[in-house]
């Protein structure tokens, strides 16, 4: 019996469970460069690519399956989409959600995670941990997800892999558990050791890895006859590995004290079949999720879902609108009427895609795990929750701490109603926090953000998008703190502060430091000040 407000789907629970049990959806998150891109065509090569999301490029000779979120980031000068790429596994269906590379969006990357069950942490294996991974990973363990760790680029020279998982648990805390073990040292990757099954795979890298490698599979008492040179320090490692307990356990990786190791050559389609598996074998299934009230929705209930990602233009032949909402439970069917929670409104889900960017598909059907983009829901907003039956809500996504202020102004005077237009939609995409300050007034409207290519892309969108260029003056605050119409009272008379409030009603105190918020918090010991959730 479900507990839940929502109650079990009337098109069948079991149906909607069967559906769900089949789902894996995860996201990469990596350094820049250290192969995000390459892995993700790899795994759609592998996989049966049901559905792509974002621009598809064809490039370097793989046909049909090449999706390059990169490239299109690029090409329109910003990095912030997310999308979604659809994979079918060995019966279950893998969803791979894109999350931007950069730290300045983390607030963004956090978004996209709620949308997740799992990550998988890609790691050059010459370069380790290093600081994109490590900020995102904090990011990841805010949400207590389970984390894959994936080792790229075995092909070229690298560390030691002992080493490697060394600095992983330095780094995350977590105790590293290879599934796969590398046969060769970096720069002479020759196969993999199968820990689960102790078979060596041998690769034979076919040229410019348009078409997977061939492999070949030799049980462990002929591996050493086929690779008499690097089988048995592989073998002596894995024994090793074995010893101090260094082997998956789903308990402990579900908890997120252990993390699965995998090797791979992506740019060679090496151990990346092994990655899929990894998906499928140990990545939770869509579970149930809390509601803001303490309650939970099961996989199995009404219809729910939470909204991520809005964004315009996403591709300059679809001027629309999407908004990208994950399906917490329930099956989804195209033209079915839901509720906005937040607004109360309904919602008919009529034109609804699950391919983004150039080549999109529409939807009829989508399951818990699954990624539908609704298009033209003007009125959804990031954080929104959907359902179907009685009202339900999660909870809403944590606000970043902003620590980068400026003074937006339209660089053409003319231009007002594209520039409060093309504002407001940034601020409810939550590409940046439109604030209005309690001394500027709303002539001089102020913009809060995490990091500076935030504002990089709101200049880059307000003049190619919303036609009405901007100019951006810096602020001198870098801390921002929540707080009440009391205390905003009490800063009014403070020149080095300022408060300004979101289109939410929530105010912010902005402050040029630390020292500042604390000499305040001393005088006024009875002000409330909150903070927000810091990026590190
Ligand atoms: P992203 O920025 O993380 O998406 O990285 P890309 O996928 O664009 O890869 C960055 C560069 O590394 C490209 O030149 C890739 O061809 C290369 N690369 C990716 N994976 C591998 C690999 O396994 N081995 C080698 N040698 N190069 C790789």
């Amino acid at each position: 019996m479900s507990t839940s407000p929502a109650g079990p789907d009337p098109a069948g629970a079991a149906d909607v469970e069967r559906e769900a049990a089949r789902r894996r959806t995860t996201a990469v998150i990596s350094h820049p460069d250290a192969g995000k891109s390459t892995l993700t065509e790899a795994l759609a090569l592998h996989a049966h690519a049901l559905r792509q999301a974002g621009h598809v490029h064809g490039k370097g000779g793989r046909a049909g399956v090449v999706t390059d979120w990169q490239d299109m980031e690029k090409s329109r000068g910003i990095s912030i989409s997310s999308a979604v790429l659809q994979l079918h596994h060995r019966g279950h269906v893998v969803n791979v959600v894109d999350t931007p590379g950069h730290a300045d969006f983390s607030e963004d990357t956090y978004r996209a995670l709620t949308a997740v069950d799992a990550v998988v942490m890609l790691v050059d294996a010459a370069r380790g941990m290093e600081a994109q991974t490590r900020k995102l990973f904090g990011v990841c363990r805010h949400r207590g997800l389970p984390v894959i760790t994936v080792v790229n680029k075995w092909d070229r020279p690298g560390r030691e892999a002992l080493e490697l998982l060394d600095e992983v648990e330095e780094v995350t805390g977590m105790r590293p558990t290879p599934l796969t073990w590398p046969v060769g040292v970096a720069g002479d990757f020759r196969g993999l050791l199968e820990r689960g099954s102790g078979d060596y795979v041998r690769y034979t890298r076919a040229p410019g890895g348009a078409t997977l490698a061939e492999e070949h599979r030799f049980p462990a008492d002929r591996a050493e006859a086929a690779e008499p040179d690097a089988w048995p320090r592989a073998l002596e490692e894995h024994e090793l590995l074995r010893e101090i307990g260094a082997d998956h356990d789903e308990a402990e990786f579900l908890a997120g004290r252990s993390t699965p190791v995998l090797f791979t050559a992506a740019v060679a389609n090496i151990g990346v079949a092994q990655v899929l598996d990894a998906l499928v074998d140990v990545a939770p299934a869509p579970h149930r999720h809390g509601t803001a009230d303490g309650g939970a929705v099961e996989v199995g209930d009404r219809f729910t879902a939470q909204v991520f990602k809005t964004q315009t233009g996403m591709n300059p032949a679809h001027r629309d609108r999407l908004a990208f909402a994950r399906v917490r439970s329930g099956r989804f069917r195209r033209g079915m009427t839901v509720t906005d929670a937040r607004t109360g409104r309904p919602l008919v889900l009529k034109h609804v895609q699950t391919v983004f960017g150039a080549d999109r598909q529409t939807v009829d059907d989508a399951w818990p795990g699954d990624v539908i983009g609704l298009v033209n829901a003007k009125h959804v907003r990031v954080g929104d929750t959907l359902h179907d039956g009685s009202a339900v809500s999660f909870p809403p996504l944590p606000v970043f701490a902003p620590e980068r202020f400026r003074v937006v102004r339209p660089l053409d005077l003319a231009q007002g109603k594209q520039f409060r237009q093309g504002l407001a939609e940034l601020d409810s995409e939550g590409v940046v926090r439109l604030l209005t300050s309690t001394r500027r007034g709303e002539g001089e409207p102020v913009l809060a953000a995490v990091g500076d290519l935030q504002f990089d892309v709101v200049r880059h969108r307000m003049e190619h998008e919303f036609r009405s260029p901007v100019v951006l003056d810096e602020l001198p605050y870098s801390v921002a703190r929540v707080v009440d119409a009391e205390a905003e009272q009490l800063l009014r008379a403070d020149r080095a502060a300022e408060v300004a409030a979101a289109r939410d009603g929530t105010l912010f105190a902005l402050f040029s430091d630390v020292w500042r918020v604390r000499a305040f918090a001393r005088a006024h010991p009875e002000v409330r000040l909150d903070e927000l959730v810091a990026t590190d």
